[in-house]
């Protein structure tokens, strides 16, 4: 045959090569973007299933790169938890969404997306005091958002991390649930004020799948004798919404009451939209 091992070496190496290579450079950049200015956070509404107003808006990093324009976070986000960047990172959106919520209503509240990096530093909480210290936002204002791949790898200081953040007043939400190594022992210890229903699941649901319903609806059902709330994920269309409130979620996040929106937006969206 020609095709033989050596002729799939050749044209495989290179673009294997090419790959670290990308990377390489995306990570020399992201060194860089902190004090390139080139960071900034996008606020997407939470809204209350009753009452559709904004109860939250999570903070959404976006990066756009002078060398490789506008970079997703899916891209940038794992680059920099594997670089340790996401530690100074992390820092940088603590401080910028606890700054940015201290020009909204008292009543909302902002949630800030946590990777296991931050989480399992051992100065994580100091430097949520850090962030609510400098900016001056009640820790009850603070929502933080971790997904269950936090307690795979040292469950021990994740647990106690998270005490802390709830002894501090902040509160806990427990994202993208449902997608990861889902076991209701994370749950058992009633640290979480919130479950966070994955976008998959309202998909399901509005596709008529069966299995997706019943699972929303026992999440639902749980939720509520833990005394905790569901956000619903990733709702696009009015039906979507309906249907989600029909299960009993207490919140709505989607794009169809708002996608994720620039800091001045997000601002005059309150103001504009916000009930008496
Ligand atoms: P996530 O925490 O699950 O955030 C929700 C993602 O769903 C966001 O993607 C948001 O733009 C998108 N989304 C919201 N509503 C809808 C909808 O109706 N339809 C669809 N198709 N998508 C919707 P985004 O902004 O690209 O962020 C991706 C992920 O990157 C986030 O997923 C989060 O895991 C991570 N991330 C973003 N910002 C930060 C950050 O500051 N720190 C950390 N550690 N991770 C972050
Ligand atoms: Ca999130
Ligand atoms: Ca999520
Ligand atoms: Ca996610």
């Amino acid at each position: 045959a020609k095709d033989d091992g050596r002729g799939m070496h050749c044209t495989y190496e290179p673009s294997l090569h090419a790959h670290a290579e990308e990377r390489r450079t995306l990570e020399l950049a992201l060194r860089k973007a902190i004090a390139n200015d080139e960071l900034q956070l996008n606020f997407q509404p939470v809204v209350d299933a009753k009452t559709e107003g904004v109860a939250s808006f999570e903070a959404l990093l976006r990066w756009n790169s002078a060398e490789h324009g506008f970079v997703s976070p899916a891209k940038f986000i794992p680059l920099a938890e594997d670089t340790r960047l996401i530690i100074p990172i992390g820092e940088w959106v603590m401080i910028e969404a606890c700054r940015q919520a201290m020009r909204w209503p008292a009543e909302i509240r902002v949630a800030v997306n946590v990777s296991g990096e931050q989480l399992l530093e051992p100065d994580f909480a100091a430097t949520v005091v850090k962030a609510l210290t400098a900016t001056g936002l009640p820790a009850h204002r603070l929502e933080i958002e971790v997904t269950e791949s936090v307690f795979l790898r040292d469950p021990k200081t994740a647990n106690a991390t998270l005490e802390e953040i709830v002894a501090l007043g902040c509160s806990v939400a427990l994202d993208d649930f449902g997608t990861g190594y889902s076991s209701l022992g994370y749950l058992r210890n009633n640290r979480f004020s919130t479950i966070k229903v994955d976008r998959s699941f309202v998909q399901g649901a509005a596709q008529e799948s069966p299995e997706s319903i019943a699972i929303i609806r026992a999440v639902v059902a749980m939720a509520q004798s833990l005394e905790m709330s569901t956000t619903a994920e990733g709702v696009e269309t009015a039906e979507e919404a309906d249907l989600i409130r029909s299960f009993g979620c207490t919140k709505i996040q989607g794009y169809y009451f708002g996608r994720p929106m620039g800091a001045e937006e997000a601002k005059s969206l309150v103001f504009r939209t916000r009930r008496a």
